[in-house]
């Protein structure tokens, strides 16, 4: 036993499907908020590529992958959805259209 008698720490979890404060859970255990209650988590896979199992622990949910062991529940979440970096292929157009202001313009002392 080495579960801490420390209760009310659990961390304040996030909705995974709108990433909200969770207030309820879904039939999986899942903390969810109100509005998806009904959803239901898919399947995750791991960045080794088998799928995350999710486990319900004394602290709330987590994931366990064969090859990598236990993750946190938002960890695996991120796994979920892999930040897409929005590669900014911003081509910026050297728009230097340099508006100097000239205060010699011959229009000026009309
Ligand atoms: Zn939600
Ligand atoms: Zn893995």
């Amino acid at each position: 036993m080495h579960i801490p008698k420390k209760y009310g720490v659990s961390k304040r979890t996030n909705c995974p499907f709108c990433d909200r404060p969770a207030t309820t859970h879904s039939a999986q255990e899942v903390p969810v908020c109100r509005l998806h209650k009904e959803r239901e988590l898919e399947e995750i896979k791991c960045v080794c590529g088998s799928f995350l199992a999710l486990e319900i622990g004394a602290y709330g949910p987590y994931f366990s992958c064969v090859n990598c062991g236990n993750l946190s529940f938002k960890k695996g979440l991120e796994m979920r959805n892999p930040q897409v970096k929005s590669q900014d292929t911003v081509e910026k157009k050297s728009n230097a259209a340099e508006m100097t202001v000239r205060s010699d313009d011959p229009r000026f002392f009309d």
